[in-house]
């Protein structure tokens, strides 16, 4: 619609729209999409969206699907900001907030990547889609491509949540089980993809899932009166939601709806599986790939993430950190939450609040600060954490 061009993240070599992508051509680092924005804003003015439907297709000039028939929509985004009150109170904090994204379709906040880049792939001409996955955007990719009526081929490792596995089979897609982690599962993709057609779905090897995840940042401006929280945690393994909320924030300061003022933004990891956080400790402008990777939070396990340079840059731009729990901690702030609040979160979502204590504790957020803890998907995903 308003795509002028991609550039690659790391060496900015420019790209045309309207083609499939994957990785810079040139470097092998991830693309970016840019808009014109000053075109986008004559129709998407901030009245206009009172008018708009409650899912993430209200933000569609700033998204990169060109014709309308070519949206495939399971009613992704629009989530709940929901004001954690009694969480709020244990804490001795007035401005907690929990985003809710277990509500999307799919339980969790992949569906929103999912649904533009399958629209994309769909609008492109791509008709076999694979994507490595430690279980959420393996669901989501299949929902979507059965919607599309486009093949899903996933690649997941086998102690994957049971939830994940079924969802793909029901959902028709042709699953692997893999004895190894998600990157294993990203080489085998890698390797086959040319001989077999597919197109690569991976977290940030193409460029749409990006733009998908960023809606969390229009949302939350949106849902916060335009003025963004001080302060934001989110769970991170590749990292998507994170470099597309800042991604937002800085189209949305063009647009003229925010100011310049932005949140500190946190990386909250699994103990066992750290990569962001031991980078951000050593000052290091890339991270590590973590050898023996494990947390019961799947989403959290990625041992080494492509955009990894993009995520220390924001969180060292923004004033934030990376903190790391256990995942005693996680399970137990599960039940914190559930309580407290009635959300069934995510392990990977109710991480964020032992690391908000532990941040408290240390100074690093004021009681009377604004918070958004991002709960990126369901418990009910994880039944098997809780079977005895
Ligand atoms: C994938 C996933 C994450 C991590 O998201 P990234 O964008 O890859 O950092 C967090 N929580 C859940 C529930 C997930 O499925
Ligand atoms: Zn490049």
């Amino acid at each position: 619609m308003n795509i002028t061009h991609l550039s690659c993240s790391w060496c900015n070599e420019q790209y045309e729209p309207g083609k499939l992508y994957n990785l810079c051509s040139m470097c092998g680092k991830p693309l970016l999409v840019h808009y014109d924005l000053g075109r986008a804003a004559t129709t998407l003015t901030r009245a206009a969206l009172a008018t708009r439907r409650a899912n993430l297709w209200r933000y569609r000039e700033v998204l990169p699907v060109e014709r309308e028939e070519n949206i495939i929509t399971l009613g992704e985004g629009w989530t709940p900001l929901l004001h954690a009150r009694r969480l709020g109170e244990q804490l001795g904090m007035r401005h907690l907030y929990i985003k809710d994204e277990s509500l999307n379709p799919t339980a969790s906040f992949k569906a929103r990547g999912m649904a533009v880049a399958v629209s994309m792939a769909k609008e492109l001409g791509a008709h076999k889609l694979a994507v490595p996955s430690a279980g959420n955007a393996a669901g989501a990719l299949a929902a979507y491509a059965a919607k599309a009526g486009l093949e899903a081929y996933i690649f997941m490792p086998r102690d994957v949540p049971h939830a994940n596995l079924s969802e793909c089979q029901q959902c028709g897609a042709r699953v692997t089980l893999v004895d190894g982690l998600i990157t294993d599962c990203g080489r085998l993709v890698a390797e086959r993809k040319e001989a077999e057609g597919w197109f690569d779905m991976s977290t940030l090897k193409e460029p749409y899932r990006l733009e998908g995840k960023k809606t969390m940042g229009y949302e939350l401006a949106e849902q916060l009166d335009w003025e963004l929280p001080d302060v934001v945690l989110y769970p991170t393994g590749g990292g998507t939601g994170l470099i597309g909320m800042w991604k937002a924030f800085d189209e949305l300061e063009r647009l003229g709806w925010i100011s310049a003022k932005r949140p500190r933004m946190v990386t909250v990891q699994a103990e066992g599986c750290a990569p962001i956080v031991q980078a951000f400790a050593a000052g290091a402008k890339v991270g590590a790939e973590v050898a023996d990777p494990h947390t019961v939070a799947a989403g959290l396990r990625v041992p080494k993430a492509i955009g990894d340079f993009l995520m220390l840059d924001i969180l060292r731009r923004s004033g934030g950190t990376a903190v790391s729990v256990s995942d005693a901690a996680l399970l137990a702030a599960v039940q914190e939450i559930g309580a407290a609040e009635g959300i069934f979160a995510a392990p990977e979502g109710a991480a964020c609040l032992p690391a908000l204590k532990q941040l408290i504790a240390r100074g690093d957020v004021s009681r009377e600060d604004c918070v958004v803890l991002f709960n990126t998907g369901s418990g009910l995903k994880y039944l098997n954490l809780w079977r005895d």
